[in-house]
């Protein structure tokens, strides 16, 4: 599991600091365009920690061209539709996703350590042991010596610093990116919206037909997101269901108390309150949540977008670039992405390294910018209050509830925040040529 490397001369040609979902992808993409990298991970054994994540179609699309396709299929769910409740399972907005919609991928629902898991195994199998040094981590790095970037980590065993030379380093170091801190001093703390997350995995019936993304209720107070995201399970006729118990608090926009940390354990006497008697359809919430061994709580947290990722032979990629809510599967569907188009480009740019890393940048800054702005609208969220307020003990029709206008704003809405755009998307060339 643990390989060291020797810091003699020069040793890679890209260094990547992070092996999370963004940080592994890179590594695969850039072997595949035959660039050679290599990763430092803190973490001195990678454990497959976290909860549920979503891939959309485009990430499905690009680990499938990386030769993922298989192994992805044995783990994940293939999402077949998203539906949005009220609070009693009443269905006010749906629509098939994946397959189902007509995108030639597949959308997946699956733990974020067996994706994990699934990368780094890719990532060993393909550029060998050495390939990720755990234990490690980015520190700082030095003045460029022409072509050539001195890059300081720390062997954390030891407490020993030593120095590799690279030629482009990437920061895919998470929401708290050291490589981000060095790039744009005195940032401060991620910015919270007074939103905290309660996240749970538990083994169950299969509820909602089984294949299905459900969120209920609106962000105005709580919202729960359910789906299932073990293959293993429903070949067994059981479900592994992934939720998330979001409800807002009275804070101002700005401040937060202790850091963000994904493995942080949340209380069930916290989070049950606000969802007693909540059933939705087949699915009776609060048993799930009390039938939940260990219970996960992390705010709602992202940054500020950057007016400029990189500069010489250093850029940022996934969360450390762009940390967004986690509204639309787009966290670790965009890392996927931001790792294609970057090895795409340096492959372009090569030899150039600068060159091809400000293409990189070019491509997805502006794009993942805006995802973060549009996820702090919650365009949806205004309209699903409304449904709480005009219907509390529930109803029989939605168009009894919502206009015509006001249900036609709640489709653009989604379509917006969960990009909807199939034909563009089977239509286009691959990235990885
Ligand atoms: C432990 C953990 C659990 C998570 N659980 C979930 C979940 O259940 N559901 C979900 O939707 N999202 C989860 N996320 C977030 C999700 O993985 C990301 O939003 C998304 O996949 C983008 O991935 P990323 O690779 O950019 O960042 P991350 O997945 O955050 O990976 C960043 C990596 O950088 C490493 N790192 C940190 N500092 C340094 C340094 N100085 N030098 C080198 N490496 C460094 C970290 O150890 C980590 O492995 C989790 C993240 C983490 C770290």
């Amino acid at each position: 599991m643990h390989a060291k490397y020797a810091p003699h001369a020069t040793n890679t040609d890209v260094l990547i600091a992070g092996a999370g979902i963004g940080g592994l992808s890179a590594a695969l993409s850039l072997h595949a365009m035959g660039i050679g990298v290599r990763i430092v991970e803190p973490v001195q054994v990678l454990r497959p920690v976290g909860v549920g994540i979503n891939l959309l179609p485009h990430a499905v699309r690009e680990l499938t061209e990386l030769g993922l396709g298989e192994q992805l299929a044995a783990t994940a769910v293939p999402t077949a539709e998203m539906v949005h409740y009220d609070r009693h399972g009443n269905r006010i907005w749906g629509e098939p996703r994946g397959l189902a919609l007509g995108y030639h991928w597949p959308q997946y629902s699956l733990h974020r350590g067996a994706l994990q898991r699934l990368l780094l195994d890719a990532v060993r199998e393909r550029l060998g042991e050495r390939a990720v040094v755990t234990g490690t981590a980015f520190v700082r790095c030095a003045e460029a010596e022409g072509q050539v970037l001195p890059v300081i980590l720390r062997d954390l065993a030891r407490g020993r610093e030593h120095t590799v030379r690279v030629r482009a380093l990437v920061g895919a170091d998470g929401l708290y990116s050291t490589v981000r801190a060095q790039l744009h001093p005195g940032e401060g703390p991620p910015l919270w919206n007074g939103i905290r997350m309660w996240r749970g995995v538990t083994e169950w019936h299969p509820v909602l037909g089984g294949r299905t993304v459900a969120i209920a209720g609106s962000n105005a107070h709580a919202k729960l997101v359910v789906y299932p995201i073990s293959n293993e399970a429903e070949q067994r006729g059981r479900a592994l269901l992934n939720w998330v118990a979001e409800v807002r608090f009275p804070v101002e926009h700005g401040a937060m108390s202790g850091a963000a940390d994904w493995n942080r354990t949340g209380r069930l006497s916290d989070v049950l309150p606000h969802f007693a008697g909540w059933r939705i359809g087949d699915l009776d919430v609060p048993a799930l949540f009390a039938a939940t061994r260990r219970i996960l709580e992390y705010p709602m947290v992202d940054r500020e977008p950057l007016p400029w990722w990189g500069r010489g032979p250093v850029t940022l990629l996934g969360d450390a670039a762009h940390p967004m809510y986690p509204v639309g599967s787009n966290g670790g569907s965009q890392a996927v992405l931001d790792a294609r188009v970057l090895a795409r480009c340096l492959a372009v740019h090569d030899p150039d390294r600068e060159a091809g890393l400000r293409a990189y940048e070019e491509i997805r800054r502006e794009a993942t910018s805006a995802l973060v702005l549009a996820n702090r609208r919650m365009p949806a969220d205004r309209l699903l209050q409304a449904v709480a307020e005009r219907a509390p003990d529930g109803f029989d029709r939605v168009e009894d509830v919502l206009t015509q206008e006001e249900l036609a704003e709640l489709d653009a809405a989604y379509r917006w925040t969960t990009g909807t755009d199939v034909a563009e998307l089977n239509g286009r060339g691959s990235w990885g040529v």
